[in-house]
């Protein structure tokens, strides 16, 4: 790090005012997480200088054999933690390695059934302002409006419809869990490959807090810098059967030389996951989720669905007459970083929003447990309800701020020394 403060100061004081920040306030944004030290000593590593195209021992580039071990032992890692026939390690990134799910098995045009981006789905599932919505075409399924669960009878009658040739299971803001065994079921009797975008949730997976969808999908996506805790990046595991197509879907089709230096760090996460330790974070990562989604019920807003039965909750603050884009603001004010969401069938355009999404993976990571997010739960109660630029709604703020300072002080992320 000295090396960037006499180089570039000005850098080095973005990555050091970033520290701060994570230091400083609550980490609540459901996607995110604090990686490991043995995590980001991989990411700035010299393996960041190798072009590796191509996979181990089949390189377009010579000098790659110590980047083909980085890789061959993450691909073996990740088989052996997921339980799969076939591991991609290269993904850039969610989107990447959803683009190359898409370019393995699908032709431009043809239809593909997947969750609203309205009701949880993401970009990558159809969304017209993204590849999958402008050079595919998308049939999507959502949740029942009384319950807020997907509605499986739905998702048959449009597969039965439609005939798509690839079912997605998968959301970025769905607190409940998939019922992979009724997907397959409707996967079969259309004939549809089945596949599992599990970026948000794949670290519960790996921790064993939640059933794995890699039995049951014919290729399982995901990202490695959720819950999973590893670089940021993505990730692909599937079917022996579909290996070869998935690794030229990756690689030469959508992307070009590998981030080697990823690689290695998604090996190392893999390593960290597969650990007892890791184990307990998942339980814990759920639990304090559950306390949370029930600490907010408690301040009078109310949980999409009911709870939660992941990392994450939906929460709808309509009871409490605020919007979505109020409360992302209120809270950042004092130092809570959540992100404003749309919840099913809002009435608010997406800017606005009717509801937050709040995630356990960072807090949890820093050692908190149910009893924090029980006063997590009751500073952004106060917070949301703070009108900023007020006298009392911004004293009420830097209270909460100064609580949240000392939760932080208690359990700091990336402590000192
Ligand atoms: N798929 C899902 C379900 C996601 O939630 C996300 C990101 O949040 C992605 C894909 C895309 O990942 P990335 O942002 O790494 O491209």
């Amino acid at each position: 790090f000295s090396a960037l403060q006499s180089t570039d100061p000005e850098i080095a004081d973005v990555v050091l005012g970033e520290l701060d920040r994570l230091r400083g306030g609550l980490q609540l944004i459901a996607s995110e997480n604090l990686t490991s030290p043995a995590v980001l000593a991989a990411i700035g590593s010299t393996l960041s200088n190798k072009y590796a195209e191509g996979y181990p021992g089949r390189r377009y580039y010579g000098g790659c054999e110590e980047v083909d071990k980085a890789e061959e032992i993450g691909i073996e890692r990740a088989k052996e933690l997921f339980g799969a026939e076939h591991a991609n390690l290269q993904p850039h990134s969610g989107a990447n390695a959803n683009l190359a799910v898409y370019a393995a098995f699908c032709k431009p045009g043809d239809t593909v059934l997947a969750m609203d981006l309205k009701q949880g789905g993401h970009l990558t599932h159809g969304s017209k302002v993204s590849f999958s919505g402008k050079w595919f075409n998308p049939v999507p399924y959502g949740v029942d409006k009384d319950t807020e669960l997907i509605d499986y009878d739905q998702v048959r009658e449009l597969a039965l419809e439609h005939r798509p040739k690839m079912i997605v299971a998968g959301a970025t803001a769905y607190p409940r869990l998939f019922d992979f065994a009724a997907f397959r079921e409707i996967a079969d009797e259309v004939g549809a490959i089945l596949w599992v975008d599990a970026a948000h949730f794949i670290g519960l997976v790996a921790g064993k807090a939640i059933p794995s969808p890699v039995p049951y999908a014919d290729v399982v996506s995901f990202t490695t810098h959720k819950v999973l805790r590893g670089p940021r990046g993505g990730m692909i595991v599937s079917r022996a059967e579909h290996a070869k197509a998935l690794d030229k879907a990756v690689f030469p089709f959508s992307q070009g030389g590998p981030l080697m230096h990823n690689v290695a760090a998604k090996a190392v996460a893999l390593k960290e996951a597969a650990s007892p330790e890791y184990q307990s974070y998942a339980a814990q990562v759920v639990a304090n989720a559950v306390a949370l989604a029930k600490g907010l019920e408690s301040e009078g807003m109310r949980p999409v669905s009911g709870g939660t039965d992941t990392h994450l909750a939906l929460i709808d603050l309509r009871p409490i007459g605020v919007t979505g884009a109020e409360a992302e603001a209120r809270t950042g004010a004092a130092k809570i970083t959540l992100n404003k969401n749309a919840i099913p069938y809002d009435p608010a355009p997406p800017m606005t929003a009717s509801g937050i999404r709040i995630g356990s993976p960072a807090v949890t990571t820093q050692g908190m447990t149910e009893t924090d997010m029980a006063e997590i739960a009751r500073l952004i109660g106060r917070a949301v309800r703070a009108e900023r630029g007020t006298d009392s709604g911004d004293a009420e703020l830097a209270s909460v701020a100064g609580a949240v300072a000392d939760l932080v002080a208690a359990n700091p992320a990336y402590p000192r020394g």
